[in-house]
């Protein structure tokens, strides 16, 4: 070894040392998966040469021929992994070595709960990348040189994975990173020529260069007893390509398997669990390009965090040109992981140009258009639908509101809780409540309400229980937001059952007209009565056609804010307008009834804010005072008792 100079000891950020930890202890029995992380790294590095290399090809050094070259050797119980891609610096060493620049980093660990099974899953959806050497190695050299750079400055990093790593500057001939991973005692089994061979060819298959190993010494068969030793030719034993060494998305889809597809996600997500659905497409003519696009099984750490890095890897005529494109894709699709080949776009394009670029737009639309085809054939099963629309129904409702070109395709892939359901599993897509609907029903009815409970039991749906129409339950913060900016859906509006007046549209409708105003002229009094009682707290007081069970409910104007929009604003510190609900009153309910008779005024006011308490209670509303309306239910409850 050359003579090292500039020495220096330097500690891991905290957050290094917690991840090598966590990961050296929740990964260990997949710890085979070094060798992918170090060669997708490799192979990463070798790309960004060759873009770099567009504009430079002094950076070749001559040597224009990338690969990834992978050694052992038993008896020092090593195993080598090195490229001739871009290198690192000295600084570069320490930022990338010594760090953990990915954006949400604190936020993932502060996710973590202990728990190991928990735990695992969560790191595996992080990445965990070159650390990853430590689950097999007892320490780890790192020789590396910066393309382009003089020979004098390369940069040995070595480290025993403890909370410290030393640096050196050292001689480096070849440009590139040599990675050389000490093995721990137990783990010699990967000093093994067939068990690498093995998980290259498992893990990375796809990766678009040639990883080289030697080849095997040829098998020489012992010599018999009492035969003479058989001269053995000296054989020089030469690199040869282990893996397929083809850009995946290149191959044709017949030629590419199933643990393929699966690899390749891995290698461009980060994530460590199988996809749960993929489309590969070639598309040919004006616009050429080939695209893989990826669903994730679950949503990653930072799916919520919109400013987190996401986005198509973009290759131009199979040059990788740059990561986390998100030009192509709207926002509500962040979650789809994939590369994208164009023959189209120009080599030099950079991140500027193709924000403005129309072939890039177009290319954009197209995309969109795959990846919802993906998701609109990835519904037809069921089972894996459900899956996905856990993960991601929430940033899907996004959709509508961002992507109006779409917005129907968007709605076909949506799904809700239903009364038409036992369970709360959303599951209901809206063609299904569309096919379901009654002969008269004009509308797409829907409640909103905190959790699944509050609105199955709504007082709302009283009616429609009553006539067998089915109402979808909406549930999730995003639903309200959502649904001010869908309007209808297959030529049929939607309607919140909690807004405006009902009107059922059905065939006894006139006659419960007729005999609802009858009945609202009968009650004329008694609505004149409570609106006096309760003038602060509603802007009407009207009969109902919507109860059957209940004394009464609260309804909004057909125009006013929600619940939850008001939930949301509020919690934004931003003011929500005000306004106050209508008070519908059911007269056939013994309680109204006898309100009515009710002489004492005092009485009848307790009884009106009590119901009307209970009525804002059983939507789901919380109450503005409810000291007060515990005083009242008891001082009715004591004259009950004397
Ligand atoms: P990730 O690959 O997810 O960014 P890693 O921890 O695997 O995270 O690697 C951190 C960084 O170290 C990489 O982003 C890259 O900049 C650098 N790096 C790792 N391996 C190599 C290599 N073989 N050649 C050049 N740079 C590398």
């Amino acid at each position: 070894m050359t003579t090292e100079t500039q020495q220096e000891t330097l500690g891991f950020q905290t957050e290094v040392k917690q991840l090598l930890n966590l990961m050296i202890n929740s990964l260990y029995s997949n710890k085979e998966i070094f060798l992918r992380e170090l060669v997708s790294n490799a192979s990463d590095a070798a790309e960004k040469l060759r873009y770099e290399a567009l504009e430079n090809g002094d950076l070749y050094e001559g040597d224009g021929d990338l690969n990834i070259h992978i050694s052992f050797d038993k008896e020092a119980k090593t195993v080598t992994i090195e490229d001739n891609g871009i290198g690192m610096t000295r600084q570069e060493v320490v930022d990338h070595l010594g760090t953990i620049a990915k954006s949400g980093t604190a936020s993932f660990l502060g996710q973590l709960t202990g728990d190991e099974s928990k735990d695992s899953q969560l790191i595996g959806q992080f990445g965990v990348g070159f650390y990853s050497a430590f689950i097999v190695a007892k320490s780890v050299d790192v020789f590396t040189r910066k393309a382009g750079g003089d020979t004098s400055e390369g940069v040995h990093w070595s480290s025993e994975g403890e909370g410290e790593f030393t640096l050196a500057t050292v001689e480096k001939a070849k440009r590139g990173t040599q990675i050389v991973l000490h093995l721990k005692e137990d783990e010699l089994e990967f000093a093994d020529g067939s068990r690498l061979r093995h998980l290259i060819r498992k893990y990375s298959d796809h990766i678009a260069l040639p990883i080289l190993m030697q080849q095997e010494a040829p098998f020489v068969p012992p010599a018999e007893e009492g035969e003479e030793p058989k001269e053995v030719e000296a054989v020089v034993l030469e690199d040869e390509t282990v893996n397929s060494a083809s850009a995946l998305w290149t191959r044709n889809k017949s030629d590419v398997s199933k643990e393929d597809y699966s690899e390749f996600y891995k290698h461009v997500s980060h994530d460590h669990t199988d996809p749960l659905t993929w489309t590969h497409n070639r598309v040919e003519g004006k616009q050429e390009y080939t695209s893989l696009l990826y669903v994730p099984t679950n949503a990653p750490h930072d799916l919520w965090n919109r400013e987190a890095p996401r986005g198509l890897k973009l290759y131009i005529q199979r040059v990788f040109i740059m990561d986390q494109v998100d030009e192509f894709l709207p926002m509500y699709l962040r979650f789809i992981k994939g590369v994208v080949d164009s023959a189209s776009l120009s080599l030099n394009i950079s991140r500027e140009i193709l924000q403005k670029d129309p072939s890039a737009e177009k290319l954009g639309a197209a995309l969109t258009k795959r990846a919802l085809d993906m998701l609109s054939k990835l519904s037809k099963d069921e089972d894996k639908y459900l899956t996905f629309w856990k993960a991601f129904g929430n940033v899907i409702k996004e959709g509508p509101a961002e992507d109006f070109a779409n917005r129907e395709k968007v709605m076909k892939l949506m799904r809700f809780a239903s009364t038409h359901n036992d369970s709360d599993a959303q599951t209901v897509s809206l063609s299904g409540y569309i096919e379901r609907m009654q002969e008269a029903q004009e509308k797409i009815y829907y409640v909103t309400a905190e959790n699944y409970k509050t609105a199955k039991n709504s007082p709302h749906l009283e009616i429609f229980r009553k006539k067998g129409i089915e109402v979808l339950l909406l549930t999730e913060r995003i639903d309200e937001w959502m649904m001010s900016h869908i309007f209808d859906f297959d030529g049929k509006s939607f309607q919140d059952v909690a807004k405006g007046e009902l009107d059922l549209g059905d065939k006894d409708n006139e006659e419960e007209k007729k005999a609802q105003e009858e009945a609202a002229k009968e009650a004329q009094g008694l609505t004149e009565r409570l609106k006096e009682s309760l003038s602060d707290k509603v802007s009407e007081v009207r009969v109902t056609n919507r109860l059957t069970d209940s004394p009464a409910c609260l309804v909004l104007n057909a125009y006013d804010m929600g619940a939850q929009m008001r939930q949301i604003m509020e919690a934004a510190g931003q003011d929500a307008p005000d306004s106050k609900p209508i008070f519908e009153v059911n007269v056939e309910h013994p309680l109204i009834q006898k309100m009515d008779n009710e002489t004492d005024e005092d009485r009848f006011n307790d009884l009106a804010n009590i119901i009307f308490d209970q009525a804002d209670l059983a939507s789901g509303g919380q109450l503005d005072d409810p000291a007060s309306y515990v005083a009242r239910l008891n001082k009715l409850l004591l004259e009950l008792s004397k």
